[in-house]
């Protein structure tokens, strides 16, 4: 088969590493040939050879409004006549930093940045700089971006701490992360008890979509707080993936958990490259040029993507936004389960806001260990069944999906007929 995307990815992959500029897009978990996007409208996308798909990737997150939303269009064509980048201060930064201190009451203080990794890199060190502490605490199938001290996987134990997970990051330079069960309480009680004094940071998605979709408990979420609390350490949400995603206020939103630290990125740049991390003023005014903490950026903020972002947010702080979609969420989840029972699939779903989650598994998973012993053969059967019929799902197991205000009840209807039809393959 030599299709335009094939002749396409043939030609990436002679340039570029593995054809692609972010590893999962090459298709290597599920096997075949990554589609070339052409173009997107609304909840579609077309590949270079002119094929419509329903798409639940969204850009990984951001696309929360659907492709080409008429008003961040305007909004972002505006900006581009007015210049690209100047590398000094514009007013609409201030505007999309109060636009996003309304929405985050756990936020006094907020600095923009270009991508999710940066803002977490930068929210950890202002973390140790902050409490002045080296540990950090992450949990095992979080994904907080590709800063070298958090592409850490757990250690032989909780005295251990963690080992790199990628070439090119130094023992040394993850010695101080440990890495712990998600939801584990007992497991996160004990490192407070041993290493307590010197942790700086917890750092978590609250609501996890790098191992697809799982919850934080309650009582888990609770116990990251006290524990924190009680031992002088920031809690940090990543909320890059969550962030006006679940719902208007986040994952903090959803658990009523007011972290220290949030980390956000996607929605609110709503497709161009923005992400922000922010907290309480008496932490943010550690970071330089105030205080002692480096931090900096030459796009820092850029014009066109504040523009993006402030249109962006403005639409989904709408009344009823979030009950619309969440709906919609719903309605795909509850559709997928029926059709799986159907079919007599083991299958679970959850969703929260419009982001969701499913497994061929017969019940949730509360963490990554378990995420993992999901059937990875089946799942590429059902990732390319219903690429063939044109539903573009995440390419490997343990990405979640994510539904945007311009997905219709027909596109939802059509996507649960095609999984019926692919899951009385599998
Ligand atoms: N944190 C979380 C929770 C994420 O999901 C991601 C990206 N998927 C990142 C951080 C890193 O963001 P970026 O890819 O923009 O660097």
């Amino acid at each position: 088969m030599t299709d335009t995307n094939q002749q396409l990815f043939d030609r990436a992959r002679a340039v570029i590493p593995g054809g692609v500029n972010s590893p999962v897009r090459a298709f290597r978990a599920v096997g075949g040939t990554p589609r070339f996007i052409a173009r997107a409208q609304g909840p579609y996308m077309w590949d270079a050879a002119g094929q419509r798909y329903i798409d639940y990737i969204g850009s990984w997150g951001p696309m929360i409004l659907g492709h080409g939303h008429p008003a961040v269009v305007e909004a972002v064509q505006r900006a581009v006549a007015e210049g690209f980048s100047f590398g000094a201060p514009t007013e609409r930064e201030i505007e999309l930093a109060e636009a996003i201190l309304a929405l985050m009451p756990s936020m006094e203080m907020v600095r923009l940045v270009s991508s999710g990794t940066e803002a977490a890199m930068s929210a950890l060190r202002l973390a140790r700089g902050a409490t002045g502490r080296r540990h950090i605490v992450k949990f095992e199938g979080c994904y907080h971006g590709h800063a070298d001290a958090l592409l850490v996987k757990a250690g032989s134990g909780l005295a251990t701490f963690g080992n790199p997970t990628s070439a090119g990051v130094p023992a040394e330079v993850v010695q101080h992360t440990l890495v712990l069960e998600y939801n584990n309480v007992a497991q996160l009680e004990e490192a407070f008890a041993l290493h307590g004094h010197d942790i700086a940071c917890v750092m978590i998605e609250a609501i996890a979509g790098n191992m697809n979709f799982v919850r934080a408990t309650p009582e888990f979420a609770r116990r990251c707080r006290e524990l924190c609390t009680q031992h002088g350490a920031l809690l940090v949400f990543d909320e890059v993936m969550t962030g006006f995603r679940v719902g208007l206020h986040g994952a903090q939103g959803v658990l009523g958990i007011t972290p220290d630290l949030t980390v956000l990125g996607k929605v609110i740049g709503g497709g161009m490259p923005l992400a922000a991390f922010g907290g309480p003023r008496a932490i943010m005014e550690q970071l330089a040029p105030l205080g002692p903490v480096y931090q900096a950026g030459t796009l820092s903020g850029n014009p066109v993507a504040t523009a993006c972002g402030l249109a962006t947010l403005k639409e989904i702080a709408r009344p009823g936004f979030y009950e619309t979609l969440s709906a919609k969420t719903r309605a795909l989840a509850e559709g997928l389960r029926h059709a799986a029972a159907d079919a007599g699939v083991p299958f679970s779903a959850d969703c929260e806001g419009g982001m969701f989650g499913f497994f061929l598994l017969p019940q949730l998973p509360q963490n990554y260990g378990t995420v993992m012993t999901s059937d990875g053969a089946r799942f590429n059967a059902l990732f390319h069944g219903l690429l063939d019929r044109g539903v573009y799902i995440a390419p490997a197991l343990y990405e979640a999906g994510f539904v945007s205000a311009a997905h219709a009840a027909d596109d939802i209807g059509a996507t649960i007929e095609a999984a019926r039809e692919v899951f009385r393959t599998l």
